[in-house]
């Protein structure tokens, strides 16, 4: 299948290039897997990549389980832990990407990350338990493809939570990004240091730090992968010069 990634991205940037489609369980070691793309820039000369199909979209209740394939969106999810008054899974309305996508980058909000509810996953057909897998700040060490995700499953889905998500997304811009750009050092907010650097609003072409949030990396148009790398570096240099402090990338370069 090809993929237009100026259009699947939520950074909207990238050419066209052919996806293997995964259908099945397989060997996928060669292939850079991607989810729905809220994470990811695409470069000039990306790896080959490969997704799974519709087939892992599914959600299904078992006995004290909630059992959901890689594919699902986080949306999905939310609206069926909504609806069916489960708990646990209100922070991911705010996650925009794939179950898949966010048990890789353990994504969460603030103390909220999606490792807290995970119960075992499915990776490259092999069952393996939480407590295996090693995983911290929006990292972890799986390697292979995640085909399902099961979650514990308890009742009381709490709305005033999800008010209180949406209030913390009001300082993040809605221009098009791949989410936070570094991730935040320890003791620091990576916003702050490319904002004490002044870079808050800086742009090379059509790609600026935003205006709202420093450490969101925005497409103003026509933004590329160049100029994303020019912004990238710039900030990484500055903040090591002025703080001592080297920034990593949040964002996964393909
Ligand atoms: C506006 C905006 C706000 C955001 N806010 C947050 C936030 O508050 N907190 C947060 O944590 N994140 C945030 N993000 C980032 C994003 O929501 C998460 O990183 C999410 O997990 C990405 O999922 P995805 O399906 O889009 O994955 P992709 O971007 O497609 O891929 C991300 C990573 O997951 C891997 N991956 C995807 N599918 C699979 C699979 N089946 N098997 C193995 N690996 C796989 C990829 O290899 C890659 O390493 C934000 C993004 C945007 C655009």
């Amino acid at each position: 299948m090809k993929i237009d990634f100026k259009k699947y991205s939520s950074i909207k940037i990238g050419g066209i290039h052919d996806i293997v489609m995964i259908d099945k369980i397989g060997d996928y070691k060669d292939f850079q897997i991607i989810g729905d793309a809220n994470n990811i820039l695409i470069s000039n000369d990306p790896k080959p990549m490969a997704k799974l199909t519709n087939r892992f979209k599914y959600i299904e209740l078992a006995n004290d389980e909630l059992v959901v394939g890689g594919a699902t969106s986080s949306g999905k999810l939310f609206s069926y832990t909504k609806k069916n008054n489960i708990a646990g899974f209100e922070f991911i309305s705010a996650l925009p990407g794939c179950i898949a996508g966010l048990v890789k980058m353990n994504a969460g909000l603030k103390s909220y990350e999606i490792f807290q509810i995970v119960k075992h996953i499915n990776i490259d057909g092999n069952i393996v338990k939480k407590d295996d897998i090693i995983h911290n700040y929006r990292w972890t060490n799986i390697s292979g493809v995640i085909y399902e995700v099961v979650f514990d499953l308890k009742y009381g889905f709490d709305k005033t939570a999800v008010d209180i998500f949406k209030k913390m997304r009001a300082n993040q811009p809605s221009t098009p990004s791949a989410g936070s750009c570094f991730k935040n050092p320890t003791g620091f907010s990576a916003g702050y240091l490319i904002e004490n650097v002044g870079l808050k609003g800086f742009r090379i072409g059509d790609m600026a730090y935003s205006e709202i949030h420093a450490n969101f990396l925005t497409n103003l148009g026509d933004g590329t992968y160049d100029d994303a790398m020019k912004l990238i570096t710039m900030a990484k240099e500055k903040v090591k010069d002025k703080f001592g402090i080297v920034l990593e990338l949040e964002i996964i370069i393909i």
